[in-house]
């Protein structure tokens, strides 16, 4: 099937590729982001391929829809940025690649708490300054600490079985609960219980409205002074304005993110030669206890191998008629 492959970084195309020789899709890869002003690119392209940033609002649907489209294949398990209801209407098929590898975002979530806690960047920049005093890079063991994770899904279920080895107190908020998370010893708490009692808090649910900005200034009230929060899953689901203010105050005394609100036009790319005109980001990155990488947690090799078999063979599934189990449909929607 002929792809147009949006938001193509060297390394998609490589392992892409390199898996497409066992489908033979026709793949044409676009650096470009899809956006309103992009999607003309898409014109006869029964298939688009996109990734996290890749804006598939309704006016873009109907564009690609009309333009010929049929498949939306996202190379992500969040599915956020496709208006899911429209893509219904047009009847375009969307599918994803759910669950590609938990581990990576789960340990990367797991080295965000031991970098915060042990300073470990503060101690790397000093230590190549010839700097060798400890002043300033006190830790706490995290053995005996209490830990909220906010949904147990494959990620979250993850985190918890690393945590445990820790020897840490683990309480979960989820509405469906997890029966390894249990047998393990996970507390399912009410979201007021893990916010008050939990010294870090790990964010692993996905984005939808009821989660958009869920840690705003009311929940950060109700949390320890000096809590750690960690957010690997999708950056609104915090109100980055109100964290900020709790970092001033020392009521947040870590913040771990690997996404943000407003990564789409910063993220994935290297501007490192231009100035960022986002104030909120930038007065974030002033912080010695935050640490922020750019949307890297899922990013293993066996991820992207994954990613690359998952998302062609979700293509094939379409192309041949057989019914794909990757497809989002109003069932994922009523979750
Ligand atoms: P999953 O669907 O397996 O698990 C999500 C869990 O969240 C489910 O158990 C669900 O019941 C729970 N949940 C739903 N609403 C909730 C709520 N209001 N409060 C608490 N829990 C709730 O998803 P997953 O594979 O574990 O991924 C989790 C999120 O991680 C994804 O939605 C995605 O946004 C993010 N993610 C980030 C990266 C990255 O590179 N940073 C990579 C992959 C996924």
């Amino acid at each position: 099937m002929k792809v147009a492959v949006f938001s193509t970084k060297p390394f998609d195309r490589e392992f892409l590729e390199r898996h497409n020789s066992a489908y033979g899709h026709n793949l044409v890869f676009f650096e470009e982001r899809l956006t309103e002003q992009s999607c003309a690119l898409a014109i006869s392209f029964r298939a688009v391929c996109v990734f996290v940033n890749d804006q598939l609002n309704s006016k873009v649907l109907t564009e690609l829809s009309k333009n010929g489209t049929s498949l939306i294949a996202l190379r992500s398990a969040g599915f956020n940025n496709v208006d899911i209801v429209t893509a219904g209407e047009l009847g375009l098929t969307v599918v994803r690649v759910p669950g590609y590898s938990p581990y990576a975002v789960a340990e990367h979530t797991v080295a965000l708490i031991m970098a915060l806690n042990r300073r470990i960047c503060r101690a790397h920049y000093r230590i190549r300054d010839g700097n060798f005093s400890l002043e300033g890079l006190l830790g706490f063991e995290l053995h005996g600490r209490t830990v909220g994770i906010v949904g147990t899904g494959r990620i979250g279920k993850i985190v918890a079985k690393i945590l445990n080895g820790f020897g840490c107190l683990l309480l979960a908020a989820d509405p469906s609960r997890d029966s390894e998370c249990e047998s393990l010893g996970v507390k399912y708490v009410s979201f007021d219980e893990l916010y008050s009692k939990s010294d870090v808090i790990t964010l692993h649910c996905p984005l939808m409205p009821q989660t958009d900005h869920m840690i705003n200034a009311e929940v950060i009230s109700r949390m320890k002074t000096g809590v750690m929060l960690i957010n690997t899953s999708r950056g609104a689901l915090i109100d980055t304005k109100s964290v900020i203010e709790a970092l001033k105050s020392g009521k947040i005394g870590y913040l771990g993110l690997d996404v943000y609100e407003e990564e789409a036009d910063l993220f994935f790319e290297d501007l490192s030669n231009q100035i960022i005109q986002d104030d909120v980001l930038a007065r974030l990155l002033t912080f010695p206890n935050v640490i922020i990488t750019g949307h890297q947690a899922f990013f293993t090799r066996n991820a992207l191998e994954n990613i690359a078999k998952t998302t062609l063979a979700n293509i094939t599934d379409f192309e041949k008629g057989r019914p794909c189990a990757n497809e989002i449909n109003g069932e994922i929607m009523m979750r």
